[in-house]
Order: C-alpha cells, then structure tokens, then sequence
C-alpha cells in the first residue's frame, strides 16, 4: 500500500497533520476561524484516498451553506481527488432521497416547495383565522423551521417552545395547530420542504434495512466541516448514515455558531469526546489566513463575548506578515457609505488587487440595493452571491429551461458555440449592456456560456445533454459559476469564506446587532458572533465603517454598532466624537466615552450611552433594561409601569430606591 505523494502534507503543519493522518475516525477538530479547519479535512480526505484507506466515492463531506460546499470541492480538485463528494446537508438528502424514493413511497410524485412555502403558510393561517401579514407569517414560519430543524412535532411544540422561553408571535397551541395545518397542505399538495428532505431521508434509513445496508455500502468516510452548527435533525442523518459506524470527522469553531436561531447547536462539537472517548482531538491556534492586524482584532470581538462554553476560549495567533491596520469610517447616510466603499474598491482594484479578492458583507440581503447602485455608477463589477439566488434569477430559469429543451432534441453542432445560440434567445447579447439590471442578467448569462466553455475544455466529447445535467447537479447544490466581479454577500453567506480585502458595511445599532436582537442576551451573542465571523473573513485589508442615517440629508439618529466599543483607536476621529452628530442641549446629550448621541433619559443622566460598558458593573444598566423589557412582555403593561428610568438608575449606581421590593 503505497503512501501520499511526497508533497500532500508539507502544507499542514504537525497538528493539521496529526488530524489529517489519523487512520480513521473519529476525529475532532476544534479550532478559530482561519486555522486550517477546512484544509485539514480537504488534506485529511486526500491523504486517506491516496494511501488507499478509502475509495474516494466511499467519502461524503457535508457542510452548511452552498459556497462552502463549492469551496470544498474546489480544494479536493486542487488536491486531485475526484469522485469524492462534497455537499451541504439538504443537497446529499436531497440525491439520496432522489435515489431511495420510489422504494420508500412507491411512484407517489413529488416536489420540492421552493419559493413557495410562506404562500402555503399563509393558507393555513388563513384556514385558521389567524393573522395573515406578511411579517407575522414570516415569524410564524420562523416558528415552524425551528421545529422541524430540532424534531420537535406540533403535539410537543407548545411545551417544548415555552420551556425554552421562545418568544412567540402566537400563542404555542395556535402556532402548533397552524404546524399541524400546513404538514396537511403540504402533503396534500405533494410537496416537501427543506426540512422534510432530512427527516424523509433519515426516515428512509432508520426504517428500511435494505436501503440503510445499500447506503452503508456504499459510503463509509464521514466528514462535516462547520459543525458548530449542526441542528438535531442533521445530527439525527449523520447518526442515520454513521449506522453505528464511527468514521466520523469533524470540524468547527463554536464562536462562529451563527444559526441557533434556526436550531443549530455547538453542543455535539463540543461534547464530542463525551460521545467517542477515542477521538483523536486536535486544537489548533495560529492563524494562516489573517495579517497579526486583522487576528488581534478578531481575538477582541470574541474576547467580548459573554458566556462562552469551555472548549471554545481559543486565541488565535498571527501567522501572516504585517498588513495595514483595519480601517474604520463613519459616514452621514447610507449613499455616502456605499459611495465610499465603491471608491475605496476602485483603488483596490487600481492597484491590481483581483475582482475575486474583494467582497462587500452586510448583516441582512437588503443592504446589498445600495451597494449594488454605487458599484453600478462607479462600473466595478460585481456578483451578490446568495448561493441559491443564482439559479432563481429569471433569466437563469429561462436558459436553464431553454437548455433542456434544446438537449432534449438532440441537437447537431459544435457543442461552446451552440450554448451561445441558444442563451442568444433568453438575451445574451454580444456586447454586454453598460450597466445596471440589464448588466447583471447578461453577467449571470454568459456565467453559463463560461461554463460551457470550462466543461468543453476539461472534458473529452462534452455534450450538451453532459452540460445540462451539471447544471442540474450545481442548482440542486445551489452551487453558481463563478462570476467575474467583487463580491457582495451576507455575512450567514460568508461563512467558511476568505478574501484579501473585506468591507464590513451597515456596522449600526439595530443593523448589527440587528433590531429584533435587543433585549436578548443570546441574540446579542449570536450577533456577535456572526461580527466575528464577518472581521475573520479578511486576510490583508479590512474596513468596518457605519453611516448615521438611513437616508440622504436624513437626521443622524443612528449609532454605530455596540460590538465596536473598545476597537476603534484612541486617536481615531471617530473614537471620541463622531463627525455628524444632533446639535441639541450641549455636551450633556452626548456619551463621555464614545461620544454618541445620548436618546433615552436615563443614558442623559448617566452621561453615557448604554452601549458603553458601564463604570458601575460592565453593562449592569443594559441587562436590567432588558430585565424590564422581558418584565414588561410578560404582564403586557407599558415599561415604565414596572420599572422607572430612575429606579434603573438607582439600582445601576447601588443607591436605595423606592421600588427596591420589585427587584
Ligand atoms: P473558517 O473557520 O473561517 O472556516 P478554517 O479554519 O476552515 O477557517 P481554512 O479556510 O482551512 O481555515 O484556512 C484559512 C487559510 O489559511 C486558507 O487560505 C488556507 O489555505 C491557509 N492555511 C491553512 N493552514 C495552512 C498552513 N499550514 N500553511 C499555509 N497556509 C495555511
Ligand atoms: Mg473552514
């Protein structure tokens, strides 16, 4: 049995090594963002193809989101693995239950719910009577994928969701009749969900032995990457596809957990020796991908973090050369923030650092409209990467439809020209359009025809029914072609992501941390976290910047985000008094230690805004605020009824108070 080509692991160092060697599983790898988590484990399948402990095709790695995904299969192909697959969780149910179904439900049809789901919601809120806006139906959905993410089914829900302390739109008994009403529609509808595409597969293997045996054949090396956010219905289809078997190996880092309001969990990261005694466990510390500029401060963001498991107080250590120090910029309103970062692009872009190698994250899909017009009018390319919007663009249902139809026919000619035929039909115009909407559809366009181009350079005697059918693969992966531009991208999308240059965008109270977060401990933690995840993406220049105001020439009335207390420097202008501020009732209405404008008037009597840890305790004001606010949604009376302003004062500076029995 012959061992790695030299060369496979010189680029690991001893502790990557010593996880990616290890001659099976399990295997637990714990370690911060930019530590060689993923090249580990791309390394690690490589290693045990190459020396024959595993066929290729035996491994199927898992990850979260669908640019993970492509990013792992790019790595393996680099490696030169082939065969060996690499999807996130819903694209590996979705094939095997794809394969398994007729065996499973006999020819009943189905489809997959797609855009649809809030429509079929809503339907069932309406047979209900209850209310029907779109906000609370999103809410109310919220509710549902939170369930099914944690196997909870509506007969438990009430109980389960009021022992954990949701916070529900609706009562628990309502929002479980409304569960159990859209699972009918649905199934009447013969449609699937998300999430039914992990419990039917596990169904599918915890019931019949025949298709658990065949499965168990054919794969026998599990690996997840980012597994700090498994959901209990994913762990239940790794159990289902481990079938007692341990092979397993896993990765992650529970300070980018950025998914447990949707279910997810650290827990089985972090109690993953409790489960396999055996495990071999790596922890690794220094960072590959950050300049020591970018890594200190990402050591910060999540040194601030509150109530941090054991197991995930790593600090990361610099490995890089120097790079500039991150930058930090405070703007009027939002045009001129992205009118900004669109500049500072140019001169990236200037000085020859790649398109690729920049992208623009924000906290929630909307800000990317402004950023989206700034780079239009400054005409730098670029590509908002939601993974699955790719192939829910219209003009990208159009070519696909189009393309089938064609290969359907068994068309004649040669294969890089005839695509572009028939994309020629759905728009793609020889000469791209000059900007804007019509620039973007032609840039997702000839996305396709680059494809084409790739496939029919790689691949002997490509075909277009060939070609088709990998774009069917990469849809059901979520997975686009690449797109020549900068890239714009949540940061949930970002995650397992690295550039060279990152702006981290819209850094405001109630954008990040986002509104409905407030009052929430662990919500400001996730949020938090997901800043962390944000600042780690970059590896030389990082620009985190704010704007005081939504709308041109609109009343500064924003703050910067509280996650960035501590970071800027002490001589920044932006440190001390922000440029734009109200000009009301002198220096009173400002904080003294960051300089923001003070609202609320207990934050006017402090002197200090509650986003600054208080000298009293460390944001001792902030927590008995939102003391009062979960007081308040509990008796459903106005605020003030509970607590005052001035008893929150008295108890914050120790004084004796007057309302002191409420406490
Ligand atoms: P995240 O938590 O963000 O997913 P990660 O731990 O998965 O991060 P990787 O993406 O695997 O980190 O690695 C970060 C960067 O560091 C990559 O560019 C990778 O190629 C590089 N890198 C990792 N390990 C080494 C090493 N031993 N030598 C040189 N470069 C390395
Ligand atoms: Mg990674």
């Amino acid at each position: 049995r012959s061992t790695s080509r030299p060369g496979l692991l010189e680029g690991l160092d001893p502790e990557q090594r010593a996880a990616a060697c290890a001659p099976r599983g399990p295997v637990c790898v714990l370690a911060g963002a930019g530590t060689g988590k993923t090249r580990t484990i791309t390394h690690r399948i490589a290693y045990l193809v190459r020396s024959g402990h595993v066929a290729a095709g035996q491994v199927l790695a898992v990850t979260f989101t669908a640019r993970a995904a492509g990013e792992m299969r790019a790595r393996l192909r680099a490696l030169g693995v082939e065969g060996a697959q690499a999807r996130t969780f819903h694209a590996a149910a979705l094939r095997q239950l794809r394969y398994f179904w007729p065996r499973v439900v006999g020819d009943r049809q189905w489809d997959l719910i797609d855009g649809n789901k809030l429509r079929l919601v809503g339907q069932a809120a309406n047979r209900l009577g209850m209310p029907t806006e779109a906000e609370v139906l999103r809410d109310l959905t919220g509710e549902i994928e939170w369930a099914k993410a944690s196997l909870v089914g509506p007969d438990d829900y009430p109980a389960v969701a009021s022992r954990l302390g949701r916070d529900l739109p609706e009562p628990g008994t309502r929002i479980a009749e409304l569960y159990r009403m859209y699972e009918k529609l649905k199934n009447e509808a013969q449609l699937l969900d998300f999430d039914d595409l992990l419990l039917h597969t596990t169904a599918a293997l915890e019931e019949h032995s025949a298709v658990a045996q065949e499965f168990r054949d054919r794969y026998r090396c599990f690996v997840v990457d980012e597994y700090q956010d498994v959901t209990p219905a994913q762990q239940r289809l790794l159990d289902a596809w481990l079938g007692g078997r341990d092979d397993l190996t896993v990765v992650g880092d529970a300070n980018q957990t950025i998914y447990s309001f949707g279910g997810a969990s650290p827990r089985p990261l972090l109690d993953f020796t409790r489960r396999f005694p055996e495990a071999t466990v790596v922890r690794l510390e220094r960072d590959y991908r950050s300049t020591p500029q970018v890594v200190s401060l990402a050591n910060q963001v999540i040194g601030a973090a509150r109530g941090r498991p054991a197991g995930s107080r790593l600090r990361l250590v610099g490995q890089r050369p120097d790079g500039p120090p991150p930058r930090f910029a405070e703007y009027d309103d939002e045009a001129a923030e992205a009118a900004a970062v669109a500049g500072r692009i140019r001169d990236l872009l200037d000085a020859d650092v790649p398109a690729s190698e920049i992208a623009v994250l924000y906290r929630v899909n909307a800000q990317s409209e402004a950023y989206e017009q700034a780079l239009s009018e400054a005409g730098i390319p670029y590509l908002v990467r939601g993974g699955e919007r790719f192939f829910a663009r219209r003009e990208v249902r159009q070519a696909m439809s189009a393309l089938r139809t064609a290969a359907a026919g068994e068309p004649d000619g040669e294969f890089v020209p005839l695509v572009r035929r028939i994309l020629a039909g759905v728009g793609l115009t020889e000469q791209p359009p000059p900007g804007g909407a019509a620039k973007e559809r032609w840039d997702a366009l000839l996305a396709l025809v680059e494809l084409a181009e790739e496939l029919a350079a790689t691949t002997e005697g490509a075909t277009l029914a060939r070609y088709v059918a990998e774009l069917e693969q990469r849809a059901s992966a979520q997975h686009p072609p690449t797109v020549e531009g900068i890239t714009l991208a949540s940061l949930h999308a970002a995650k397992g992501l690295e550039w060279d240059a990152v702006f981290l965008v819209g850094l405001a109270e109630g954008t990040l941390p986002i509104q409905r977060a407030d009052g929430d401990d662990s919500a400001i933690e996730e949020e938090r976290r997901l800043f962390y995840v944000g600042v780690t993406r970059a590896r030389q220049y990082l620009s985190l910047s704010w704007a005081l105001s939504r709308s041109p020439g609109g009343r500064p009335h924003r703050r910067r985000s509280r996650f960035l207390y501590g970071l800027i420097p002490e001589d920044h202008p932006a440190a001390r008094v922000p440029r734009t501020q109200p000009r009301a009732a002198g220096s009173k209405s400002r904080c003294r230690l960051c300089g923001s404008a003070l609202n609320a008037t207990l934050e006017v009597k402090l002197g200090r805004c509650t986003n600054c840890p208080a000298d009293v305790d460390e944001n001792l004001l902030a927590r008995l605020k939102e003391w009062r606010g979960d007081r308040a949604r509990q008796l459903k009376v106005p605020a003030y009824v509970v607590f005052t302003d001035a008893t929150l004062l008295a108890i914050a500076e120790q004084r004796p108070t007057d309302d002191r029995a409420l406490v």
